[in-house]
């Protein structure tokens, strides 16, 4: 007897809402312990699963040279491996993939920045181009994340409550999703870009120690306004500063780009919202109405891009009650710039406008790349006729399986309409 044993259902697991689940049950793919939370694979299930993956690490070698091995999935398994054959085989050695515990990991070196990105991109489209076939609405987000040069996270559309969610963002105008943390990677008209540069004045502003309360004092539109926002940095050592972020009034900051940016001027360095005793200990009773113009010296300031070469803003004046208006970027103020821009529902899609609503997504796999010592690991070299060569960039890569067949069995019929529809 050599029949797989498919158990098809006509009734979905009681108290499953994750519709891939509830197809790969019903279609005998798999059992779920609702107790546990476990994902049983049964025959048929754990097949798909594997071939899926088989495509992968195929395309994988074939397109990009991955090698794929069998060991215990740890760094430093893989790391050994590259320090041991990167000599006498460069390229052969520079990225392994293996498969453990239903996730496809992907390991890679390299020599600089740009091959890094170079590499982990590759890949990434490697993955794309077998992912479309299984998942026809996957698509990666571009997102800042703190220890990386970059991130890309592979989604797709799901309901709430399926394994594997995250909460997300999507335009209906486009289709393209983002998230909180999305990078911003697109250009951005500088505020009052057509008008001249105003001369600084200080404007009475009594109470208005919030934008909205401003906004409606003096007339304007928080987009013409500054928002700031003042952090201590605690450094490894303990030495504390204050850090002076801003962005657009309209616009808000993401804690989780904003640690980043920490990480990358203030390596190990934790943060926490400044108390006002800080605050004041270094600008002065000021509540509420920090500025950047006459800052205290040793507080680091940073500004998100969206203030770029902007014109005319009006910023808190550094004494209660007061605000200045006219202040230019270069003239005024030009802090360090970093991408810090909080994506909310609503916003409009940076890609064509539409105002964005909120998705539930499944995150489906990860690909990053950063300096090893961004994470302080170490640096790949090796010595030979030429002299030392260094590897001082990797990539990284993991693929849920699991995610994967999820989403496989929640989009079988999307799949087959399309199908169809090709063949018309
Ligand atoms: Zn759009």
């Amino acid at each position: 007897m050599r029949e797989l044993f498919i158990p098809e259902t006509k009734n979905p697991p009681a108290k499953v809402k994750d519709a891939g689940l509830i197809a790969l049950v019903m279609e005998g793919g798999g059992a779920y312990n609702s107790k546990s939370g476990e994902l049983i694979l049964l025959p048929i299930g754990r097949s798909t699963l594997n071939s899926i993956a088989e495509d992968l690490g195929e395309a994988l070698l074939e397109t990009n040279g991955i090698q794929q091995i069998d060991c215990s999935d740890s760094d430093e398994s893989v790391s050994s491996l590259a320090e041991r054959y990167v000599r006498d085989h460069g390229e052969k050695a520079l990225s392994w993939m293996l498969v453990s515990g239903r996730k496809l990991k992907l390991w890679g070196w390299a020599k600089d920045e740009e091959d890094a990105k170079m590499r982990a991109s590759s890949a990434a489209d490697t993955i794309r181009s077998i992912m479309e076939r299984y998942i026809p609405d996957f698509d990666y987000l571009l997102e800042v994340s703190p220890g990386t040069v970059n991130r890309m996270v592979g989604v797709c559309r799901t309901g709430k409550g399926s394994l594997h969610e995250m909460e997300g963002l999507m335009c209906p105008g486009c289709e393209t999703y983002f998230h909180r943390d999305s990078a911003y990677v697109y250009e951005t008209e500088p505020v009052n870009s057509g008008c001249g540069m105003e001369d600084v004045r200080d404007v009475h502003t009594p109470g208005a120690h919030t934008i909205p309360l401003l906004c409606e004092q003096l007339g304007i539109d928080p987009s013409q306004t500054l928002k700031a926002m003042l952090y201590t940095v605690i450094s490894p050592g303990g030495k504390k500063s204050l850090l002076f972020a801003m962005i657009r009034g309209d616009k808000n900051i993401s804690i989780n780009k904003l640690a980043a940016y920490i990480d990358s001027k203030f390596r190990g360095a934790v943060f926490r919202k400044a108390e006002s005793e800080e605050i004041v200990s270094s600008f002065g009773e000021v509540a509420g109405f920090c500025g950047p113009i006459g800052v205290p010296e040793g507080v680091h300031m940073v500004a998100d891009r969206s203030l770029v070469g902007g014109k005319n803003f009006v910023v808190g004046g550094n004494r209660p009650d007061y605000h200045r208006t006219g202040c230019c970027w270069g003239r005024d103020f030009e802090p360090d710039t970093a991408d810090l821009l909080l994506f909310e529902e609503s916003m409009p899609c940076p890609e064509c406008g539409t105002p964005m609503v909120p998705v539930q997504l499944r995150k489906i796999c990860t690909i990053e790349c950063y300096g090893s010592e961004m994470r302080g690991e170490s640096v790949l070299s090796c010595r030979d006729k030429d002299g030392e060569r260094r590897w001082p960039y990797r990539w990284k890569a993991e693929v849920s399986l699991e995610a994967l067949i999820l989403s496989f069995y929640e989009k079988k019929e999307k799949r087959l309409r399309n199908e169809i529809f090709k063949d018309d």
